[in-house]
């Protein structure tokens, strides 16, 4: 099997995780309320989808 031939530096490692993110994959903002939403999908808090009304409050 084969072996890492150097250490992986601090730098190097946290350079890597720069793309490890906390938000959950398939989760945009909303246009109308800027709350975190799933993707496709109408909009929970203010019933919106693609910035239209689609739920009445
Ligand atoms: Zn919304």
């Amino acid at each position: 099997m084969a072996v890492p031939f150097g250490k992986t530096s601090k730098a190097r490692k946290h350079k890597r995780r720069t793309h490890f993110k906390l938000v959950v994959p398939g989760m945009v903002k909303c246009d109308q309320c800027g709350e975190l939403k799933l993707a496709h999908r109408v909009c929970k808090v203010c019933g919106t989808y693609k910035s239209r009304e689609v739920i009445k409050q």
